[in-house]
């Protein structure tokens, strides 16, 4: 099992001081990824505008280290960008994690590349991906005002 010195020192600054975990003022976005098989509960919230460009995002839950950063490095990844895109980033991480996805591909993921290790451990790949895939079916939902008050639903990874 390779893990290297890059991969830790990220893992630990993401959980110790991450960027995006609080919650939005105003979300119109809101979905709970759920990861049971490791205990991973993260809320993602999401202002998208009406050209489908994703505004702002933040996350917030509770989880182990890596499903923690991982969504902490989606977010700032996909924030700025159209939806399409951010989907089409997240399907390279998803990739990324089988091994499938190209060099190339890779270097567009910016930081959330130094998680290519995960796919040496299977154990980990939901808490990899739980944020990901959080992100997808959210972007795809309709955004509403007061998107709080009317959330409750959730996507699990089993
Ligand atoms: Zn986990």
């Amino acid at each position: 099992m390779a893990i290297n010195a890059f991969y830790n020192e990220i893992l630990t600054d993401h959980n110790l001081h991450p960027m995006h975990k609080y919650n939005l003022k105003d979300p119109n976005l809101i979905l709970e990824g759920l990861n049971p098989s490791c205990g991973d509960d993260i809320v993602l919230q999401l202002k998208m505008n009406e050209d489908g460009i994703i505004e702002d995002g933040s996350y917030n839950g509770d989880g182990c280290a890596v499903s923690m950063a991982s969504a902490d490095m989606m977010l700032d990844l996909v924030i700025g960008k159209h939806k399409d895109e951010a989907k089409r980033l997240a399907d390279i991480f998803v990739r990324m994690i089988k091994k499938e996805a190209t060099e190339e591909e890779i270097e567009e993921l910016e930081e959330a590349g130094s998680l290519r290790d995960i796919s040496h451990m299977p154990s980990r790949v939901k808490c990899a991906v739980l944020g990901w895939h959080t992100m997808e079916e959210l972007v795809d939902k309709e955004p509403i005002q007061n998107a709080v008050e009317h959330s409750g639903e959730a996507v699990s990874t089993e």
